[in-house]
């Protein structure tokens, strides 16, 4: 089936007692024993170990990456640090420069104390990162297109040098979602969401997954975290999760529609200096993005010249646009994100990011026309 339709039916069943079509949320955090004390007929024991929305989530989140297994968390940060605790020292880690930054903190403040070698390299050039990894590789973790900047990555290239040394690929998939992009396809060993972005789609349900394309010793291993640390999803969220997946496809569509037209309207706009959005022809990473996925996404960015001020008084003139961090919600978002990335931060002062909704095109381009003006 196409991702389209996987999006609207995967992990959706008729209710077995009351032939319900939407999906129920269950609360339940415990499940009764069989008699003889082991588990019951559907396999479940407690919440924080497996749950019905869990699982409805789960199967799919495999269906669309095309994986083996799927697992949700809390966050996406949990699902990112359950995988990386996974991995035992020493070792070295290759990240990007341009990362989402909760990751390069983790990294550099957490992972390095633990005997952790971490090697921050620019991945637009993909020679650099293949240069990089060697025999104490333990993952070379991606994000294509990255966070703030929207570098890409050649995943096939990077995937076939990391396994060469034996070496884990982890592509962090937020910006692309499983209908444009998929990791594992191109080689990648898992793919991970932050799905409180494009996947539930609302900004109403904080979310994460790693989707794993073996379900081997490693993905094992990391259920067993999960369970231990308890960085579980409540079933509400992941509820709300998958009632935004039926919906991804027709958003994608809108988020990369109107991305696209702002982005060639603030190319050709002499306030702004530059535009990084994968479908310009103009952008580095141009190619490799065409190549690898299916469209360019909902997320740009731009550099103002004129430093943080005149970023920040761009965006405090944008209407539409809440001034606001996230992204992937239906409604337009505009941030500077050197304010909000700690210190150590690689993004540009001039920068803003944008996550452009799927409000009407004139609006959102008549929106950055006055505050431009
Ligand atoms: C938001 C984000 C994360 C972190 O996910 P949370 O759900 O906020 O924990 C990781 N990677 C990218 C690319 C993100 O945009």
């Amino acid at each position: 089936m196409k991702a389209q339709t996987l999006a609207v039916h995967a992990g959706a069943s008729i209710d077995a007692v009351s032939a319900a079509v939407a999906a129920s949320i269950t609360l339940s955090t415990t499940f009764e024993h069989a008699a003889d004390g082991t588990r019951g007929p559907a396999g479940l024991e407690y919440v924080r170990e497996d749950n019905p929305n869990q699982r409805q989530l789960e199967t799919a989140l495999t269906a669309l990456e095309g994986g083996a297994v799927a697992l949700v968390f809390s966050s996406g940060m949990a699902a990112t640090v359950n995988l990386l605790d996974t991995l035992d020292a020493p070792g070295e880690i290759v990240l990007p420069l341009d990362v989402y930054h909760g990751v390069r903190r983790y990294c550099r403040v957490v992972l390095a104390k633990r005997g952790f070698v971490i090697r921050e390299v620019d991945f637009a050039v993909t020679r650099d990162v293949v240069a990089t990894i060697n025999a104490l590789t333990q993952v070379v973790w991606c994000e294509t297109p990255s966070n703030p900047q929207l570098v890409v990555t050649d995943i096939a290239v990077i995937a076939e040098a990391a396994h060469r040394h034996g070496a884990l690929v982890a592509v962090d998939n937020t910006f692309a979602t499983p209908l444009l992009q998929n990791p594992l396809g191109l080689g990648a060993d898992v793919a991970m969401h932050s799905t409180t972005k494009y996947l539930a789609g609302h900004s109403d349900a904080l979310g994460g997954a790693l989707v794993f394309a073996r379900n081997d010793e490693f993905a094992e291993r990391v259920r067993q975290r999960r369970n231990l640390s308890g960085a579980i999803a409540a079933p509400f969220n992941t509820w709300l999760t998958l009632r935004g997946i039926r919906s991804l496809a027709p958003r994608m569509e809108f988020h990369c529609r109107n991305a696209a037209a702002l982005a060639a309207f603030l190319e050709n706009h002499p306030a702004i200096a530059k535009v990084n959005y994968p479908g310009l022809a103009s952008h580095a990473g141009h190619a490799i993005a065409a190549r690898q996925m299916r469209g360019f996404g909902g997320m740009l960015s731009v550099r103002c010249g004129g430093g943080r001020d005149a970023a920040l008084g761009i965006a405090s003139r944008l209407r539409l646009f809440t001034n606001a961090t996230s992204l992937g919600g239906v409604e337009s978002l505009v941030e500077h994100r050197r304010s909000v990335e700690s210190a150590g931060s690689t993004t540009p002062d001039d920068l803003l990011r944008v996550s452009v909704g799927i409000e009407h095109i004139d609006d959102l381009i008549g929106d950055w026309q006055q505050a431009l003006a």
